[in-house]
């Protein structure tokens, strides 16, 4: 990752630029994001179009282990990017499936927009619009 906006406690505004100084809330809290005081943007959920991907899966994870990965790695690219999607790779197995049944969970919830399997050993996340 790379930017600007990479600074703790700060935070730019996507659309107009403007430097802030929010810390970030956890990407479950994203309803209660602030909005840009110059132009009125949410300053987290504005999307760049990019991609941030996370190995989750090639370190001898457990399959609790791994699903706390899955969860850091969305708030870190929610708090700390403007990536469109995170892509995990999950590989095959046990942790690929326990990873999908937790996005299923939090897109029910309103967390993630959106996921697919990418291909057998990747998913793709939408974090924002
Ligand atoms: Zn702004």
């Amino acid at each position: 990752m790379s930017g600007s906006y990479l600074q703790r406690g700060q935070r730019c505004c996507l659309i107009c630029g403007m430097q802030h100084s929010h810390s970030p809330g956890s990407i479950v809290d994203r309803d209660s994001e602030p909005l840009c005081s110059k132009c009125d943007s949410p300053l987290w959920s504005c999307s760049d179009g990019s991609i941030e991907t996370e190995d989750i899966a090639h370190q001898r994870e457990t399959v609790v282990v791994a699903l706390e990965k899955c969860r850091a790695a969305l708030d870190r690219v929610w708090q700390h990017s403007h990536a469109e999607y995170l892509r995990l790779i999950v590989g095959g197995g046990r942790i690929g499936d326990a990873v999908q049944a937790e996005l299923h969970y939090l897109q029910s919830q309103g967390t993630i927009l959106d996921y697919r399997q990418e291909n057998r050993g990747a998913v793709l996340i939408r974090v924002r619009n």
